[in-house]
């Protein structure tokens, strides 16, 4: 078995480069995209994401508006910051970096965040909609490893897919959306008994756990579909994901490295959100 590499960065510029036509196209109508990212304290792997996510927004020509706060602002200062953003015109997507500082509610601040323009998928409205089939902002990474999968010609429909991890940022909605394209989904998690053995059943596995090399190919089914969430340091503080790559090869037909494969993904569906975003605001035909 020959185990083929999904190079997510190479898919992720091609969705890059498509925005990029479709932002030029809404600047002719006068219509510029905006994402305003709102980082507290100074977390450096936060610091790295959100200047990934600024060179995103100039790649693409949207507009990116930066607030880098110091981790002794109040909540009240960030809610009152999201209410400005809510209501400023040039502003489509509203993005609050986390972790947040521990003196913050996380969940009262995404609550603030006009559905709208939460280009996160976070707000319990879009998870919600996602739930029930709505339209709505769906989450960045889980929507990467569905875009992945289909720019990969990976047929998702009837097929077994196991994910494991059950956050509310990537196991729970992807699983949703591989329901969504008709799989049949597994979650196992941390209280999962005998998780070989339900990954052995998998044709899709989508590891998203943040444990080092947790998946090993001995624990796959032949020809399994491998997607890699994971973001994590080896022993050698080497980055690595959740799948043991190498003891893969040669049982998985697919994998996705780390880096490599979902990571870049997320920067590039959080542009998709911010464009469509911008599109539902101004009231523009997709
Ligand atoms: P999390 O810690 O919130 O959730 C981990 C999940 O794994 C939990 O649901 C838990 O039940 C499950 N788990 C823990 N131990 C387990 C075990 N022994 N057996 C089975 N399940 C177990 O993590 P998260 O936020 O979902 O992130 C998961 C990984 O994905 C992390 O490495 C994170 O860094 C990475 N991540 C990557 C991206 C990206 O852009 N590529 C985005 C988000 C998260």
């Amino acid at each position: 078995m020959n185990t083929q590499i999904i190079d997510g960065k190479s898919i992720a510029q091609s969705i890059k480069d498509e925005l990029k036509m479709k932002v030029q196209t809404l600047r002719e109508q006068g219509i510029t995209p905006g994402l305003a990212v709102v980082l507290v304290g100074e977390n450096p792997a936060s610091q790295v994401y959100v200047s990934n996510k600024k060179k995103a927004c100039e790649y693409i020509g949207m507009k990116s508006f930066s607030y880098e706060l110091p981790s002794e602002t109040t909540e009240k200062e960030v809610l009152d910051l999201v209410e400005t953003l809510n209501n400023d015109k040039n502003v489509h997507g509203i993005l609050v970096q986390l972790p947040l500082p521990k003196h913050m509610d996380e969940q009262k601040i995404i609550l603030k965040i006009d559905p709208l323009k939460d280009v996160d998928g976070f707000h319990p409205q879009n998870v919600g909609a996602l739930s029930i089939g709505l339209n709505g902002l769906i989450s960045c990474t889980p929507a990467g490893v569905i875009e992945l999968l289909k720019r990969s010609q990976i047929e998702i429909a009837g097929k077994h897919c196991v994910v494991v991890g059950r956050s509310n940022i990537v196991g729970k909605p992807v699983s949703l959306l591989l329901l969504r394209e008709h799989a049949t989904v597994t979650i196992c998690h941390s209280r999962t008994k005998n998780l070989s053995d339900v990954l052995k059943q998998a044709d899709i596995v989508i590891a998203a756990v943040g444990i080092a090399k947790f998946i090993t190919g001995t624990m796959l089914k032949s020809e399994a579909v491998v997607i890699d969430v994971g973001i994590n340091r080896d022993e050698n503080g080497k980055l690595c994901g959740d799948v043991d790559f190498q003891s893969c090869q040669g049982v998985a037909s697919y994998i996705t490295p780390v880096p490599g494969g979902v990571g870049p993904m997320t920067i590039a569906m959080l542009m998709h959100n911010c464009v469509l975003a911008a599109t539902n605001q101004e009231g523009v035909l997709n």
